[in-house]
């Protein structure tokens, strides 16, 4: 579980806006999906994944 801190300072690196947890991290306007493997979240736009 990714703390509350944490998910307040988060942003999408393409637009800067505001992410979505639900188990993975997601942009709804890019429409990329960040993996949070073990508490991490992998902001690497090049390893996003489109949903
Ligand atoms: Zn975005």
């Amino acid at each position: 579980m990714l703390s509350r801190q944490l998910l307040d300072v988060i942003a999408c690196p393409k637009c800067k806006g505001n992410l979505e947890y639900r188990k993975d991290l997601f942009c709804r306007k890019c429409r990329l999906k960040f993996k949070v493997e073990d508490d991490i979240p992998n902001m690497l736009l090049e390893e996003a994944e489109r949903f």
